[in-house]
């Protein structure tokens, strides 16, 4: 090893530990959590909300990460850090009953889930690596599968809330980058379209909006990622290529206007510093976002600081 290679080798063990130390103050997206009221279920981790389905709350819940209960009829949802377990249903406001929940032992006092504990069921803490325990709540449970539901209401209620996350995501972008974006301009767009149409100093400019996230969240997102090591890694690699590749290929629909690539994440799905590695890492591939692909320009964006940390 060349000393400068020792060096680099060092910065990033530090780094490591660093972001290893960062993660355990926050809830781990590997676990396994049921329903409280359905405890043989599973419940489905789902990515980050819009704000507007809290309108009637105080709380800031934007972008929270969070499980909900599949089950017919069940509206539990599972969140650590703010809500508990609370049932929510569309167009009704919260109802929450977080004061009965045992909560872990750390700063914000994260709520804890109810998770396999031997062959039944008992409150576990959330964060990282924490092996902290809650009461028991059954001695035995048998699991219990539930379909995914495909009712169209389902679905369409999954792209109306896939737009509102992309305009929250761009307007604070938007207000970040300096670009004279015409104010009430931005509006959303299904493909072949880019996901946001808007104006630029009065002329047409499309935007495509890419979220970089962790291998792990990925798989719980999309159960049907398989990928071939199991062990447990924080190699963010793979979901980073493949969503350059798929960007890099599409066609769209942009009745000859400039399209740009806005790539976003957030500090729970990685801090600035291993994103711009990644994208060191791989800046050949981002180059031909914009040489070969249907790029004007490539945007780096981290969401938590609301800051550019990578234009082309
Ligand atoms: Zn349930
Ligand atoms: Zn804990």
């Amino acid at each position: 090893m060349s000393g400068e290679e020792s060096a680099e080798y060092l910065v990033s063990a530090i780094e490591e530990l660093m972001a290893e130390k960062l993660r355990k103050q926050d809830p781990d997206y590997q676990i396994t959590v049921y329903c409280d009221k359905h405890l043989g279920v599973n419940m489905r981790l789902e990515a980050s909300w819009g704000s507007m389905e809290y309108g009637d709350t105080s709380v800031d819940v934007n972008r929270l990460i969070e499980w909900c209960c599949p089950k017919p009829g069940c509206h539990r949802h599972y969140e650590p850090t703010i809500l508990g377990y609370y049932d929510r249903e569309l167009g009704r406001r919260l109802r929450r009953d977080a004061k009965r929940q045992p909560r872990g032992n750390h700063s914000g006092r994260p709520f804890m889930y109810v998770g396999k504990v031997g062959d039944g069921r008992g409150y576990l803490c959330p964060l990282y690596k924490c092996d902290e325990r809650g009461p028991v709540v059954a001695e035995s449970v048998v699991d219990e599968e539930v379909r995914l539901p495909t009712d169209p209401l389902a679905i369409l209620k999954k792209a109306e809330r896939k737009r509102a996350i992309e305009m929250d995501v761009f307007l604070s972008f938007a207000s970040t980058s300096k670009l004279s974006i015409d104010a009430g301009s931005p509006e959303n767009r299904d493909p072949d379209y880019p996901d946001i149409m808007c104006t630029i100093s009065g002329q047409k400019y499309w935007f495509e909006l890419g979220q970089i996230i962790h291998e792990e969240v990925a798989e719980k997102v999309n159960p049907k990622r398989r990928t071939l090591d199991d062990g447990f890694s924080y190699d963010q690699d793979r979901p980073f290529v493949n969503l350059i590749v798929s960007k890099a290929e599409k066609k769209y629909e942009t009745d000859c206007a400039p399209v740009d690539l806005v790539l976003h994440f957030d500090l729970r799905f990685g801090t600035a510093a291993s994103v711009l590695r990644l994208c060191e890492k791989h800046s050949a591939i981002l180059a031909a976002l914009t040489s070969t692909g249907p790029f004007e320009r490539v945007w780096v964006f981290d969401e938590f600081n609301k800051t550019v940390i990578l234009s082309s």
